[in-house]
């Protein structure tokens, strides 16, 4: 597959990468579409920050796109099946994800989350992380999910 990596300050390239498989737990998605965003520019210009990292780094995290290949334990999702996903991996049982917190996840392998990275052909994806898209939504639309909820959420707390 062709994926863009990041081998330095504003030094990106588009390079040939091993189509990822899927963990146990995990789909592979053919990125359709993905929206850049703040944090996108800020690992462009090495800021550090939530995710430091050594280079090569994948860059994107917000995308949309179709199942590929399914995880051995992952149910209900099917290759085909047009998709967006949530950024930030969690573990999806602690307290907090119980009570739909997922970006305040506990466990310390999520704490910082690692980064999703989808400006790449295909990206591994946690199943649960996954949202299913009806027809009616594009997949220019479905990639803005993760900047919508955000902005929505902070509005329903806000109760302007
Ligand atoms: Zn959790």
């Amino acid at each position: 597959m062709k994926a863009a990596l990041l081998f330095g300050l504003e030094d990106l390239r588009v390079v040939d990468a091993p189509d990822p498989e899927p963990g146990p737990d995990e789909v592979t998605v053919r990125v359709v579409s993905f929206a850049p965003y703040g944090t996108d520019l800020g690992v462009y210009l090495n800021r550090g920050g939530r995710y430091p990292q050594p280079y090569p780094v994948g860059v994107g995290a917000d995308f949309s796109g179709i199942i590929d290949k399914v995880g051995a334990k992952v149910a209900g999702w099917q290759p085909g099946g047009r998709v967006s996903a949530l950024t930030l991996a969690h573990c999806g049982t602690c307290p907090n994800c119980q009570a739909g917190r997922t970006n305040l996840c506990l466990d310390p392998a999520f704490t910082p989350p690692p980064r999703q990275v989808c400006c790449q052909e295909v990206t591994p994806v946690f199943a649960r992380k996954l949202a299913r898209l009806p027809n009616v939504v594009t997949f220019d639309d479905a990639a803005m999910l993760g900047g919508i909820a955000g902005a929505l959420n902070a509005f329903d707390k806000m109760r302007p």
